[in-house]
């Protein structure tokens, strides 16, 4: 995996987010304050034009979870920051690293995230779809063949939080009248393993 594959994904990410924004802000509508697309548009504008001048893997994901904690705000724009800041963390001043390692340092950037949100699985957020991902990328070892793999489970994850009651952030509360509504979180962090599967291909 190199700053090359990074800026791709990320890049890919970002048009994904650009060309969803409306349908992420009428998720975060009933549920929510209507902001989600909006949000994400914001940070992922000001975050793309400095991956490719970023020198290493850390610098390009240190840039990324600053960026996305400066500029989407709300609940999500912290906790999207501290999953790139931690992952970035783990891959280092490095410009290559092994599948491994960056499948060990998504999962890094994943605790970390839950460290902070405090999010369990079946709670409706983000965290529904992106812990189901990267355990089909650990299960199957590699980028190339676990990213499909990790983009239906998110993509399973995602439809998931449909039915759930939400149990943090704001659409927690409304209660049982969250019932019913996909989180839009996990809808936006989807499309990160949409990008990662797109690029892969
Ligand atoms: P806000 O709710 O502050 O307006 P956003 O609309 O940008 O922020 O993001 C809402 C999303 O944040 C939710 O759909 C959910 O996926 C995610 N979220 C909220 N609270 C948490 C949490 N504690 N842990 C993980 N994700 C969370
Ligand atoms: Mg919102």
């Amino acid at each position: 995996m190199t700053t090359d594959f990074v800026t791709a994904w990320i890049t890919r990410f970002g048009e994904l987010i650009q060309e969803n924004q409306a349908m992420l802000t009428e998720l975060d509508s009933p549920i929510g304050d209507a902001d989600h697309g909006g949000n994400m548009a914001r940070g992922m504008s000001a975050a793309v034009p400095a991956l490719t001048e970023a020198a290493n893997l850390e610098a390009q994901l240190k840039g990324l979870g600053m960026t996305m904690l400066s500029k989407v705000g709300g609940t999500s724009g912290p906790l999207y920051g501290t999953f790139f800041l931690k992952a970035a963390k783990e891959l280092g001043s490095q410009t290559e690293v092994s599948d491994e390692v960056f499948i060990s340092a998504l999962r890094a950037g994943l605790d970390g995230l839950i460290g902070r949100g405090k999010a369990e699985l079946g709670d409706k957020t983000m965290v529904d779809a992106i812990t189901p991902a990267i355990e089909a990328l650990e299960a199957a070892g590699d980028v190339e063949h676990g990213a499909t793999k990790a983009l239906e489970a998110a993509e399973a994850g995602r439809d998931a939080t449909t039915p759930m009651l939400a149990k943090k952030g704001r659409a927690s509360y409304l209660g049982d009248r969250s019932i019913g509504h996909q989180d839009p979180g996990a809808t936006s962090a989807t499309m990160l393993f949409e990008a990662l599967a797109g690029v892969v291909a």
